[in-house]
């Protein structure tokens, strides 16, 4: 703390906490800021496309993540700085509302910072910048509503969609299989949407991992699974028609308690209690099987001799399923959670079309697959895969399809990818910006140049020259006046993609600009950046 005195000589205290701020205003806070932003957007850059190479993150307990998608990265990176933090939260944005080009946004967003800097530097406010931007970006949305191309697709024709989700997954790790898994996620997304509505939800889609397997053996229940097994190894593995009993009371005899004492010392004695004992038992699984209930699936255990019992009687059950679980098997099946063995009536008990146990490989790993259940849409996608982290990834790749698939259904507008869309826009708003007289023209056309950073950082990823794959592609889409020419990624031969299937839906595409864009115009506008320092 010191005392200091002003023009006019009256006193005043500056306090030590102001002296510990580092203050940063001016042009000075805007490059460091569009330095920070840049930093986070080149990191990402390597990533995009079908090409990308993955990333490698070690968590501070030793986790290891194996991702090519940008929102995974950026969440698991321990960024400090706060400009950093902002692109980590586009990236999440763009996760939330699309699923799918949490890359491209960054790397979008990383491109129109450096051109920024680049106006800073010859003197253009940052007003006039962040002006210019939304005007440019405005343009460029409408134009892709324009170049857009409605998508048909029904129950019975998938194939479209199918298309697309091999897109989103052909820069993934996956792309092995990305035929089946796009197959799984559409027909997973259809089976829980409403066509008419145009509506998903994409909770009810399950994604379930175990290690084991290959990732060709992931495939899709129409039901839920649960990582259990028949109580006794001789029961059937499969019921057909399943009528289930969800217990949460103990299925076995009451069991004395400490404080009770039994005293047995005569052999007919022991032999009384046994068969009372078993008789108890025997009326239970009675009650069970007078009901009409096909399977128990039990809360809690029951012992050797009941499961033996039980196993004779000829009635299924599970034991040791967790709450959770019960809940969710409850929901899917439209049954009511019993809690007192005397409340079992039939209109309690839980439907399903097949409930099957399924063992895997040579190991004694076993789960039950619920499947066709009465009540519910709910689906599974289970994923096998050689390690955890290839799980993992898959997982969220699957997530991005599942996006994608939605998104169409929502709004089956889609325009062409490998950066087609982003020249078609560029060539546009270059056009555009010769109308504009004031000083956001060359805000506008820095805008035309980083919407050309997408297509040049795919040209790169995938071993092109980028400067001249993009002049070629460029001059080839004026030239013949067709926005479906992009990158040739994978050196197929043709750069119509349209020819390679290669789409991404409006609303993502609209989506990434119009992100990128609010979240460069918002760190423009920040001059004064006030932190505590370090010491
Ligand atoms: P994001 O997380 O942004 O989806 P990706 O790494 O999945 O990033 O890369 C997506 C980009 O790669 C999109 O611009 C898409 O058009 C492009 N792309 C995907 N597959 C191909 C392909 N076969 N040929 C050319 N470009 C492709």
């Amino acid at each position: 703390m010191a005392l200091s005195f002003d023009e006019y000589g009256r006193p005043f205290i500056i306090l030590k906490e102001q002296e510990q701020k580092t203050r940063l205003s001016g042009l000075e806070a805007q490059k460091a800021n569009i330095s920070a932003g840049r930093a986070v957007s080149r990191i990402l850059r390597t990533s995009l496309g079908p090409k990308g190479m993955d990333k490698m993150l070690q968590s501070p307990d030793g986790d290891v993540t194996i991702t090519n998608d940008g929102a995974t990265i950026l969440e698991q990176m321990d960024v400090d700085n706060q400009i950093a933090k902002l692109m980590v939260e586009l990236s999440r944005s763009q996760d939330y509302e699309i699923g799918d080009g949490t890359t491209g946004v960054v790397v979008m967003a990383g491109a129109l910072l450096e051109q920024a800097e680049r106006l800073l530097e010859r003197g253009i406010h940052p007003i006039r910048i962040a002006e210019g931007y939304e005007m440019a970006s405005r343009i460029a949305v409408e134009h892709l509503e324009r170049i857009a191309q409605k998508f048909d697709f029904g129950p019975t024709n998938i194939e479209p969609l199918v298309q697309t989700c091999m897109t989103t997954l052909s820069s993934k790790i996956v792309n092995r299989c990305k035929r089946a898994l796009a197959e799984i996620s559409v027909k997973a997304v259809l089976s829980v949407a409403d066509l008419e509505r145009k509506d998903v939800n994409l909770d009810l889609i399950k994604v379930e991992g175990k290690v084991g397997g290959k990732l060709e053996d992931t495939e899709l229940i129409y039901g839920i699974t649960v990582d259990k097994d028949m109580s006794h190894p001789q029961m059937p593995k499969q019921i057909e028609d399943a009528k289930i009993a969800i217990l949460t009371c103990p299925f076995e005899p009451p069991k004395p308690k400490t404080k009770h004492k039994v005293d047995i010392d005569t052999v007919e004695k022991f032999q009384t209690l046994r068969q009372q004992e078993q008789k108890y038992f025997n009326d239970m699984v009675q009650k069970c099987k007078d009901v009409g209930a096909s399977l128990v699936i039990c809360q809690w255990g029951f012992d050797d001799e009941a499961n033996h019992l039980l196993m004779h009687q000829n009635l299924p059950a599970v034991r040791w399923v967790g709450g959770v679980e019960l809940e969710l098997i409850a929901i899917a099946t439209g049954g009511r959670i019993v809690p007192r063995f005397q409340e079992l009536t039939p209109e309690k008990l839980g439907r399903a079309g097949l409930v099957r146990e399924k063992s895997f490989g040579t190991t004694k790993d076993k789960m039950l697959y619920i499947e066709h259940c009465a009540n519910s849409r709910a689906v599974t996608i289970f994923i096998r895969g050689g390690n955890k982290m290839m799980i993992e990834e898959t997982k969220r790749s699957i997530h991005d399809a599942l996006c994608v698939a939605r998104n169409l259904i929502r709004n089956n507008f889609i325009v062409y990818g490998g950066g087609a869309a982003e020249i078609s826009c560029s060539i546009a708003v270059e056009a555009a910006a010769d109308k504009y007289p004031g000083v956001e023209q060359y805000a506008i056309r820095a805008f035309v140049d980083a919407l050309d950073a997408v297509p040049v950082a795919l040209a790169e990823n995938s071993g092109l020259q980028p400067i001249e794959t993009l002049s070629a592609v460029k001059s080839q889409q004026i030239k013949e006046n067709n926005p479906h020419f992009g990158i040739d990624c994978n050196d197929v031969g043709t750069n119509d993609m349209c020819e390679q299937n290669v789409f991404e839906t409006l609303i993502g595409k609209q989506q990434q600009i119009l992100l990128a864009t609010q979240v460069v115009k918002m760190i423009l506008k920040i001059d004064d950046v006030i932190s505590p320092s370090d010491y």
